[in-house]
Parts: structure tokens; C-alpha cells; sequence
């Protein structure tokens, strides 16, 4: 199948697929969610996305008793039915369905839905484009919730000024991209905001680092400025299908490009991590 659509129990094609107008999601957000990469059907850095989710579930306080053995074998069994060799699957849990009142219901059941489609892996040659944008998200960016009306809205804005994303900062710091985590390179050290509450700690962007210190590349995980952002030598952008997307204008001024052989380097050693991962998942 072209894609493939779960709502508790059911499969059905994306388009067709049917959830109660009183899912807590539709009316509130009420709900977390994951975006992961399958290549070959096969899943990259589940046991993190897993993680991630728990620790979302747990600051929303909603209770979803699935063990994380039959939660893979149901997004396994949706990334097995859909063709494409390689996919993003994206899964949500809500706190349930019910009558809209603010506070939890009793006696509520999570539900969980999932989407998964071909989407290929992100270009890497070509520098892209980003709009700074001030950054006017809640306080727990850390947590993968539902509710991400400013980010569609910067990200809309990214996509009217002819931008791949939408940079955030906070008084003159920049903390993350809409759906993206930053990185720089200044002087041969790769640069990123600390993993706290104003950003998501990115897969992506663990693994990044990880593969950088392994090939001797020093990580400062250190808040930067807008004007160390216009300064850089290279940025970079991280996420599921970006792994390690150049900029090369910020709000149309051409920056970067100072750095190169080390971007390529990275990106490189990254792909080869990411795909040496996927081949292990036999
Ligand atoms: N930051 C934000 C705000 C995001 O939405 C995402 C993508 N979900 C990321 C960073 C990148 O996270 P990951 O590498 O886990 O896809």
C-alpha cells in the first residue's frame, strides 16, 4: 500500500481513516506523539523515540498501559504495509475520548494512532534557507505534545518566504527550529543549545553528537546568540529525515559555507552510523 492509517485496532489508507470527534486530541491536543525514520521496514533509534514518548506520557500524566513489545509490533505491522522502502512513521497517544471538559476524565482510555507513508531521506548537497523567528512556544519544549499551532505558524511563514524552516530565538538566543533541532560550526567545534526545556532533544541531534565526538569533532552543548548564528562557519540542521542539512541564508543574507569539508565530513559520518544502524536491525 501506498500509506497506511491505525486508530485503535483498525487499519485503513490515511485518507480513510476514522477517529470520534471526542478524542481529546481533535478538541484539545490533549496528546503526545513520535516521528521516526524505517528504511528497508526496518526501524532506526526506536528504543529513543520509545524513551522520549514515555517521558512525554509521564509530564502529561496520561496512563497508556501498552508494553513497549506490543506498541512495536503494531507500528511494525503499519510500517510492513505500506511499500515504500522508506518511510516516516508518525504515532500519537491521546489521553482519550470524552465529553470536553478541561480537567482528566475518569476512567479514560488512551488512544493511539499512527500514520505511516514513503517520505524520502532529506537532500543533503544543496544549502537551504531559513526566517528567524521569535520563538513564542510554551515553557516544555522538551516534550513532545500535541499542541504545535506556533510552529505551524513559523513554519508557514519559513514556506511564504521561500525557506525550508523557521529558526527560533528567545531575547537574541536561539534555541531550535520549528520542527528541527540547529547546530553550528564555529572553528572546527560544533555548537548546539543545551538540552533543556526550550528545546526537544532531537534523536537526531543525540546520535549527531555522538557520532562528532567519535570522529574527534569537540561538541559544546552551549546557548548561542543570533549574532554567533550569522557568524557561523556552517549550520546545520537535524531531524528524523535531515541529517545534517546545510544553511547557507538566514533572512536572506548568505551566511556560512566557511567550513565545508568538516560539514561534509559530519553529514558523512553521520549517513554511515545511520544506515550501519538500520543494516544491524536484522
Ligand atoms: N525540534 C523540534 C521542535 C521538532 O519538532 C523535531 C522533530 N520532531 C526536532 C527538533 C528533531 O527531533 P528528531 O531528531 O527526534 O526528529
Amino acid at each position: 500500500m501506498e500509506n497506511i492509517g491505525y486508530y485503535n485496532g483498525t487499519f485503513a489508507p490515511i485518507e480513510q481513516l476514522k477517529i470520534p470527534a471526542l478524542d481529546r486530541g481533535v478538541y484539545f491536543g490533549d496528546g503526545v506523539y513520535e516521528a521516526l525514520r524505517v528504511e528497508r521496514h526496518r526501524f532506526f533509534a526506536l528504543k529513543e523515540h520509545l524513551t522520549r514518548f514515555r517521558d512525554s506520557l509521564t509530564f502529561m500524566h496520561i496512563a497508556f498501559p501498552m508494553t513497549d513489545e506490543a506498541l512495536t509490533a503494531i507500528l511494525q505491522e503499519a510500517a510492513d504495509r505500506v511499500d515504500s522502502d522508506s518511510q516516516q512513521l508518525y504515532f500519537q497517544v491521546t489521553r482519550g475520548t470524552a465529553i470536553r471538559t478541561h480537567a482528566f476524565p475518569e476512567e479514560v482510555q488512551a488512544n493511539l494512532m499512527i500514520f505511516s507513508r514513503g517520505v524520502p531521506l532529506a537532500d543533503l548537497q544543496e544549502y537551504r534557507r531559513v526566517v528567524v523567528l521569535p520563538d513564542t512556544r510554551w515553557g516544555h519544549c522538551n516534550i513532545k505534545s500535541l499542541n504545535l499551532i506556533p510552529s505551524v505558524l513559523a513554519a508557514q511563514t519559513a514556506k511564504e518566504r521561500g525557506c525550508s524552516e523557521a529558526v527560533f530565538h528567545k531575547d537574541g538566543i536561539v534555541s531550535e527550529c520549528s520542527s528541527s533541532n540547529l547546530l553550528l560550526l564555529k572553528d572546527g567545534i560544533l555548537r548546539t543549545a543545551p538540552s533543556d526545556e526550550r528545546i526537544l532533544p532531537g534523536v537526531t541531534r543525540a546520535h549527531f553528537l555522538m557520532i562528532a565526538r567519535e570522529i574527534g569533532v569537540t561538541v559544546d552543548e552551549s546557548t548561542f546568540t543570533l549574532e554567533e548564528m550569522q557568524d557561523a562557519d556552517e549550520l546545520m540542521i537535524t531531524s528524523t529525515s535531515a541529517h545534517g542539512l546545510p544553511v547557507g541564508f538566514v533572512d536572506d543574507k548568505p551566511v556560512c559555507g566557511r567550513d565545508a569539508a568538516l560539514l561534509r565530513r559530519l553529514q558523512k559520518a553521520y549517513r554511515d552510523y545511520f544506515w550501519s544502524c538500520i543494516d544491524a536491525n536484522e
